[in-house]
């Protein structure tokens, strides 16, 4: 997946470019700069997910809690996710006032459809979708959900940016869409992110708080108006400039991640304790990394631990993992924050102790994730491959 196994001479020339100016910043100082990397990469964003807006903020976190605000999400509202994501979800959502709502994941590792109809109550306003390890969550029964019940469909394609469904980028296709541009996604600034939305209106409310509610109207940056109260969620013209050089490579990355994606499916898929992840219908990945069930949680973790003694790197047994499964977030289920949050918040949280969270267990449990490596030759795939199935008919 990482963008950050394949800096060359294209970054370095964009980042020169900021430097030989001097202007870090990404509004202003027309007169000393010659370029806008941010704004750059907001078209170059735009026109690749086939939307109208696209706005690059200071992270993937930063994305999702603007969506959230450009969307309204209000205190004690509720925000169904999945049991499976990266902890900046719910920070996102506890960060705008609201309530997440934690819903089981099926065999796609994305939000299960009929888990999120059954949690909707008069509370609930949005669900993000989260696209874990490079593919997604079926997208065709949740819009039906959303639609059905008025909710807004937040996507985070953090994970999967440059995969679709139904012919369309992901994030695209719910009311707004999120990006990351960390250091360990498929394309990177550093650090940054994006939010993308056909709508106007929502890209309007997005830029000006990100950046404490300038209207951007005029050309004179302390002359601008601030019709609301904002934030400061900015990316630097520096960060942007390395997502300007990568955003372009998002295809050739991707193509590579498939190839080696391909070889370690043709070796795997003959193994009988081996089934994958699924793609729901209408869905292409974006192939940053290979998941597949092994037919009990005991021989997943045996595989799993074997793939580590053995020299198989960048896998992952999400189950027993700090960040991304609810099995570890003590500090969500206690709300354990620096300093107090809402009563709504406190009475509106459920007791996750309580949960019944085993449909996701009986997944996730089974899951083993390998990371998809750019750099790898083909011969080291094959051989990785080769390792894998060794270890997998012999444990599995
Ligand atoms: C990485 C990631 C984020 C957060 O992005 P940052 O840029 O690191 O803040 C959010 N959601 C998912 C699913 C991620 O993988």
């Amino acid at each position: 997946m990482p963008g950050f196994e394949f800096f060359g001479d294209l970054e370095r020339k964009e980042v020169n470019d900021v430097l030989d100016s001097g202007v870090l910043m990404r509004y202003g100082f027309d007169k000393a700069r010659n370029h806008w990397k941010a704004l750059e990469l907001e078209q170059q964003v735009a026109e690749r997910m086939e939307v109208k807006h696209a706005h690059v903020v200071s992270s993937g976190t930063a994305a999702l809690t603007v969506a959230l605000m450009a969307t309204h999400i209000n205190s004690g509202d509720e925000v169904i996710l999945p049991t499976f994501t990266f902890v900046a979800s719910f920070e996102a959502i506890l960060s705008v006032g609201a309530v997440p709502i934690l819903v089981d994941v099926d065999d796609t590792l994305g939000l299960n459809a009929e888990a999120v109809e059954k949690a909707i109550t008069k509370k609930t306003k949005a669900v993000m979708a989260v696209h874990m390890c490079g593919s997604m969550a079926d997208l065709t029964s949740l819009r039906k959900v959303c639609k059905k019940h008025k909710l807004i469909l937040i996507e985070d394609a953090c994970q999967a940016i440059g995969g679709t469904f139904n012919n369309k980028p992901l994030g695209s296709i719910g009311k707004i869409g999120c990006f990351s541009f960390d250091y360990v996604k498929t394309i990177t600034c550093g650090e940054g992110g994006a939010i993308i939305t056909n709508s106007k209106d929502l890209f309007t409310k997005a830029q000006a708080y990100t950046d404490h509610g300038h209207d951007h109207l005029g050309t004179d940056r302390g002359a601008d108006k601030h019709p609301i109260l904002g934030y400061n969620f900015r990316i630097s013209e520096l960060n942007a400039a390395v997502g300007v050089a990568q955003v372009k490579r998002l295809d050739d990355f991707i193509a590579i991640q498939k190839k080696h994606y391909r070889i370690i499916e043709e070796v795997l898929k003959n193994i009988p304790e081996v089934t994958f992840r699924r793609i729901p219908k209408g869905g292409v990945q974006n192939y940053s990394f290979f998941n597949f069930f092994l037919p009990t949680k005991a021989a997943t973790k045996r595989v799993h631990e074997a793939f580590g003694k053995q020299g198989v790197d960048a896998t992952f047994y999400w189950f027993d993992n700090n960040w991304h499964y609810h099995k570890k977030w003590d500090h969500l289920k206690h709300l354990k924050g620096l300093n107090y949050f809402s009563n709504a918040q406190y009475d509106g949280l459920p007791n996750y102790y309580k949960s019944d969270f085993s449909a996701s267990d009986a997944i996730i449990s089974k899951t083993i994730s390998c990371l998809i490596k750019l750099s790898w030759t083909e011969e080291e795939v094959r051989e990785r491959a080769q390792k894998m199935a060794k270890i997998i008919k012999e444990l599995g």
